[in-house]
């Protein structure tokens, strides 16, 4: 595998390597890697002839400075299983590289109703801050297609925006998440939790499961959202949201129409670590 630190050394490289209609399929991460991000790769190795990683910890999407202090940092980790799972390329950018001045830092993107709800309520700033880099990541690794997984199905939404706002020539493929046994969804942030609490973060998966069997016998969203978050605060976690919603718009409502694609999305802290989640219903 190649690493690249600057956007001239990662262009030199193309340059000199003939990818004949260059296929590459991008994966961007924040690193700490996981059973998750290697499936992105993997999906990238079957659609591409070039696979390029970045690791890159944006500071701009991170609302709580505590939450980005703590990010994990698993570097020579991540290079290790990068080059296990095939990846061709690791770009590994400094800050200066995506934010050489001020005003790099101060894009502002139209992202409609879209950074008002979810995640975007709770977090305000970071989807701006993820277009931004994403932005710049596009522009840099030139990708004929963008990896990215639907744990994070707001953000899906919010890159497809981007590149459709910005008239990217990038494809969007996502990934269905990968789980532990336990029903957990992979997450970086999962490293922060002692094996114990692993075990009740599983509840947030099992939380979403009994929704989505509740609606499917017939019973209420709203019942079953207040039964759930009364069991996941009980268990220990602070919830944010738990929301039913149509997997086309996000638009949030409390009807469950099992003839429209429509997911359920939740967001919790258990010990200040903050874990989201999300399941189709
Ligand atoms: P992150 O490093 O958390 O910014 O994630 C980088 C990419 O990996 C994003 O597209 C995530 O949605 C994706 N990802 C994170 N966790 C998972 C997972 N458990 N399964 C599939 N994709 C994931």
């Amino acid at each position: 595998m190649r690493i690249f630190k600057t956007e001239s050394a990662y262009k030199k490289y193309l340059e000199n390597i003939s990818v004949s209609n260059k296929k590459i399929g991008f994966v961007p991460t924040m690193g700490a890697l996981h059973e998750g991000h290697l499936k992105l790769i993997e999906e990238s190795k079957k659609k591409s002839i070039l696979t390029v990683c970045s690791i890159f910890v944006n500071p701009t999407q991170f609302n709580n400075p505590e939450d980005l202090s703590k990010y994990p940092i698993t570097l020579e980790a991540d290079i290790l299983k990068l080059e296990k799972a095939g990846c061709d390329v690791l770009f590994l950018p400094d800050v200066e590289t995506i934010y050489p001045n001020e005003s790099s830092r101060n894009r502002h993107y139209d992202l409609g109703n879209l950074e008002m709800i979810l995640e975007g309520a709770f977090r305000p700033g970071h989807f701006q801050g993820v277009c931004m880099v994403v932005e710049t990541l596009l522009q840099i690794v030139h990708p004929h297609f963008l990896f990215l997984g639907e744990k994070d199905f707001q953000q899906c939404k919010v890159i497809e925006r981007l590149v459709e706002l910005k008239n990217i020539p990038t494809t969007i493929i996502t990934v269905p998440t990968m789980r532990e046994e336990s029903g957990l969804a992979m997450s970086s942030r999962n490293k922060r939790l002692s094996e114990n609490e692993k075990i009740v973060a599983s509840k947030l998966y099992e939380s979403l499961a009994k929704i989505r069997a509740g609606l499917h016998a017939g019973m209420q969203f709203s019942k079953l959202q207040a039964q759930e978050i009364t069991h996941l605060e009980e268990a220990g976690f602070q919830v944010e949201y738990l929301e039913l919603a149509s997997a086309k718009n996000l638009e949030i409502t409390s009807e469950y129409h099992s003839d429209n694609p429509q997911l359920v999305l939740i967001a919790a802290s258990l010990q200040s670590v903050r874990l989201i989640d999300n399941l189709f219903v």
